[in-house]
């Protein structure tokens, strides 16, 4: 069985439509994927369609932006009831705030670079979760980078001069709102740290207290010593260790299924799943 539990669609920054996710996915071999788009699970309804079709297993889910002390903390969730109130609330509040702050990012790179807001509309399909990754591909439609890649490392990283933060709920509030939902919180890549400060034990040990399910260990973004230390801290707190792509289509280099989970822990996470939501099985 392979299982990979986090990848993105045009819901938000990756680059195939969530059809043609599940459509690679299932050409890559995989048995079993999740949608985990930032902020939305718009995609969920296509993806289905797709899995169906295609005899693919997919686990619904998503990826919450958070922040804790201006700290960046993605939390995937999977199988929570995407019609719940409070969970939707914060997605949506986020949502709108990262095109507030899509539109200042702009505005401030206008200052230097020929890039205009119509540029990055003219990258994104409608009611997509608007990123810095869409700021990229304008900038790369205009020849003023390269690639996504370029463009974070010359202008979009977090500590540079045009970077501008969005609302983000704080992570132990965002697992507990999954739960409520009915979802099952893994917090992504926790020890990321080229993207940015990364959380410390203490707070991964509060959202675990809050309910956090388990870790993304294996993850392009963590070196062996982050792994290790992911997996110690899972076994220690006795919550699961997942394994995924984090596969973002042509505008990362991560590829489908080059990390993967184990079918017991999807399991688990199927179990500890207390909503309407299931895995959808042809
Ligand atoms: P944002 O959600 O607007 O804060 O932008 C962060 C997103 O940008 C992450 O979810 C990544 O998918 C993407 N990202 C971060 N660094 C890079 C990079 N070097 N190349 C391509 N995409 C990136
Ligand atoms: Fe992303
Ligand atoms: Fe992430
Ligand atoms: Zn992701």
């Amino acid at each position: 069985m392979r299982i990979d539990l986090h990848t993105h669609s045009t819901a938000s920054d990756g680059t195939q439509s969530p059809a043609e996710v599940i459509r690679s996915a299932s050409e890559a071999g995989l048995d079993v994927v999740a949608l985990t788009d930032h902020d939305s699970t718009r995609g969920w309804a296509a993806a289905e369609e797709a899995a169906r079709s295609l005899g693919i297993a997919v686990v619904p889910g998503i990826e919450i932006s958070c922040a804790i002390r201006n700290i960046s903390v993605h939390l995937l969730a999977y199988l929570h009831d995407p019609s719940d109130a409070a969970l939707l609330s914060e997605s949506e509040h986020a949502r709108a705030s990262r095109t507030t702050r899509a539109r200042r990012m702009v505005e401030l790179l206008a200052q230097d670079y020929p890039i205009t807001w119509a540029d990055v509309q003219a990258q994104v399909v409608d009611d997509t979760t608007l990123g810095r990754p869409h700021i990229a591909d304008a900038l790369v439609a205009r020849g003023i980078v390269r690639d996504r890649n370029e463009a974070f490392v010359d202008l979009l990283h977090s500590r540079g001069a045009y970077h501008v933060p969005h609302y983000a709920p704080d992570p132990v509030t965002a697992v507990r709102l999954v739960r409520a939902a009915g979802g099952v919180p893994i917090l992504a890549h926790p020890f990321a740290e080229q993207r940015g400060r990364v959380v410390d034990d203490a707070d991964i040990e509060a959202m675990i207290q809050a309910g956090l399910a388990g870790l993304e260990v294996d993850h392009r973004d963590h070196d062996p010593a982050a792994r290790r230390h992911a997996a110690d801290l899972a076994q220690a707190w006795g919550v699961l260790a997942t394994g995924s792509s984090d596969y973002h289509g042509a505008g990362k280099d991560n590829r489908l299924g080059e990390n993967l989970t184990e079918p017991v822990v999807l399991e688990q996470i199927e179990d500890q799943a207390t909503g309407p939501i299931t895995v959808i099985r042809s």
